[in-house]
């Protein structure tokens, strides 16, 4: 039986979890003093050793990137903090901020230090003025302290943190469209390569990580590679946070080594809501191709997940019971998929409205069984053919509720209508 491992959430319950005071108290800030009498080529082999992977989704080695960066380069170095957390059903990074922005501050200083980097951004959603507010405040106590600015802790090292804030687009959540608004521009991706470490912000070398891996490296230095690395599994290794969210008894934030089944995480988190069962969940946001309760036992780490046919992503468990339609939920997805895509690239933007306008007529009972066929035809379309993996992202729900509840789908067409009352389900507003 696999135990939570309350790390990064261990106080959030605490009523100064967010001061800087509240960190110290706990040791906050202590990693860095560390790090600062270390090499930053030791730091940067620590975090190759832990194994630690991408926390933002697509579970990239952290060190290795942190390895791609050119040894030398006419341009400064930066290091960008993508808090840009928008993923249907992802929301591990935004109540960290809230509940301990230092650890992340704490992470971006030795991070920085490491990739010998003198400027850090974090870039938040523009929606969420309470973190943004929070994370200026935060900032503003680790300069008075000197844990930011010039020679921080006497070491010599200088480094200047902005808090910079998005205005509200999902796009700008992927790395390059993030750079794009950044530098003042419409936020759209960019062609890869060059990856951002070779050519990111103003054309400089530029490592981008999310909120919870930058957040993950002061108990690294800490605590030591090994420790990190013995956590999970072979090749996804620590701790991470999962969301749960939707039909659950007690919804929120569960921190666990990666490998634990969701039957594990909803034994600790009162199971499906009372006199409820399973229907469907989503082991990675909205992105992720859905399971069903045939997946219970499947251990949330990249590649289980990946060999029974979904995505780890951002760990955003939606969990949803019997009274939820699926074809509703589907085109839930699909309108916010239109809404969002940034229009560049034709799959997508065309996709994703085709996508919204055969849905809602599907949901609606009006459809044809033959619309099925259509919706995948389209969804070859989309999938392998985007410029980025937004337009991959939309096609998973469609594609996998078809597969997996064709005939949910077909009982639309024979009855002329959702056979779900909306009422029961509770999610919809
Ligand atoms: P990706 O696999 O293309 O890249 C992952 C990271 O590795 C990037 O930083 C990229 O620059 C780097 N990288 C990959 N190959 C490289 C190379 N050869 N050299 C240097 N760097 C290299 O994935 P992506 O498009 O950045 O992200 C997709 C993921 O984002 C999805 O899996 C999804 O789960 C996640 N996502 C998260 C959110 C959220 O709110 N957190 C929202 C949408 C999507
Ligand atoms: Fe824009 Fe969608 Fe193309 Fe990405 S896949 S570039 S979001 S249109």
């Amino acid at each position: 039986m696999t135990t939570l491992t309350p790390i990064l959430t261990k106080n959030w319950d605490r009523s100064d979890s967010f001061t800087r005071a509240g960190y110290e108290r706990d040791g906050g800030y202590r990693a860095l003093r560390n790090a600062l009498a270390m090499e930053p080529d030791a730091i940067v082999q620590a975090v190759k050793d832990s194994g630690l992977r991408g926390r933002g989704g697509a579970g990239f080695p952290t060190g290795m990137k942190w390895g791609f960066l050119p040894p030398s380069s006419p341009n400064p170095r930066y290091l960008v903090v993508n808090a840009d957390e928008s993923e249907p059903g992802t929301c591990k990074d935004i109540p960290l901020m809230m509940a301990n922005p230092h650890v992340l501050i704490e992470g971006i200083v030795i991070s920085s230090f490491a990739i010998r980097s003198n400027h850090a951004f974090i870039y938040v959603r523009g929606e969420v003025l309470h973190v943004i507010r929070r994370l200026q405040q935060a900032v503003a106590e680790a300069y008075e302290a000197g844990y930011l600015g010039r020679d921080i802790l006497g070491s010599g090292f200088d480094l200047e943190l902005v808090v910079h804030t998005g205005a509200g687009a999902y796009i700008c959540g992927e790395e390059t469209a993030l750079l794009d608004s950044l530098e003042g521009f419409r936020g759209q991706p960019r062609l890869k390569p060059p990856f951002p470490a070779v050519a990111g912000l103003y054309g400089g070398p530029t490592v981008i990580n999310n909120v919870e891996s930058i957040a993950s490296v002061p108990s690294i230095v800490e605590n030591g590679a090994d420790w990190f690395a013995a956590m999970g599994t072979e090749k996804s290794q620590g701790y991470g946070i999962f969301s749960l969210s939707g039909h659950v008894t007690k919804p929120g934030q569960y921190e666990a080594p990666l490998g634990i089944t969701l039957r594990e995480l909803l034994d600790m988190a009162g199971g499906i809501r009372n006199g409820h069962r399973l229907k469907f969940w989503t082991p990675g946001g909205s992105s992720t191709p859905i399971f069903t309760d045939e997946h219970l036992d499947v251990p949330l780490d990249f590649e289980s997940v990946g060999a029974a046919g979904s995505m780890l992503g951002t760990r955003a468990l939606q969990i949803f019971d019997e009274t939820t339609c699926v074809v509703r939920a589907v085109l839930r997805w699909s309108e916010f998929y239109a809404h969002e895509s940034c229009g560049k690239c034709t799959p997508c933007r065309e996709g994703t409205y085709w996508y919204k306008q055969m849905l809602k007529r599907l949901e609606a009972g009006q459809g044809e069984e033959k619309d099925l066929e259509t919706l995948l035809d389209l969804s070859d379309n989309i999938l392998g053919r985007s410029f980025c993996a937004l337009g991959d992202g939309a096609t998973s729900p469609v594609v996998s509720s078809i597969k997996l509840f064709r005939d949910e789908y077909l009982q639309h067409f024979e009855q002329g209508g959702c056979p779900f009352d909306p009422a029961a389900s509770t999610l919809w507003g």
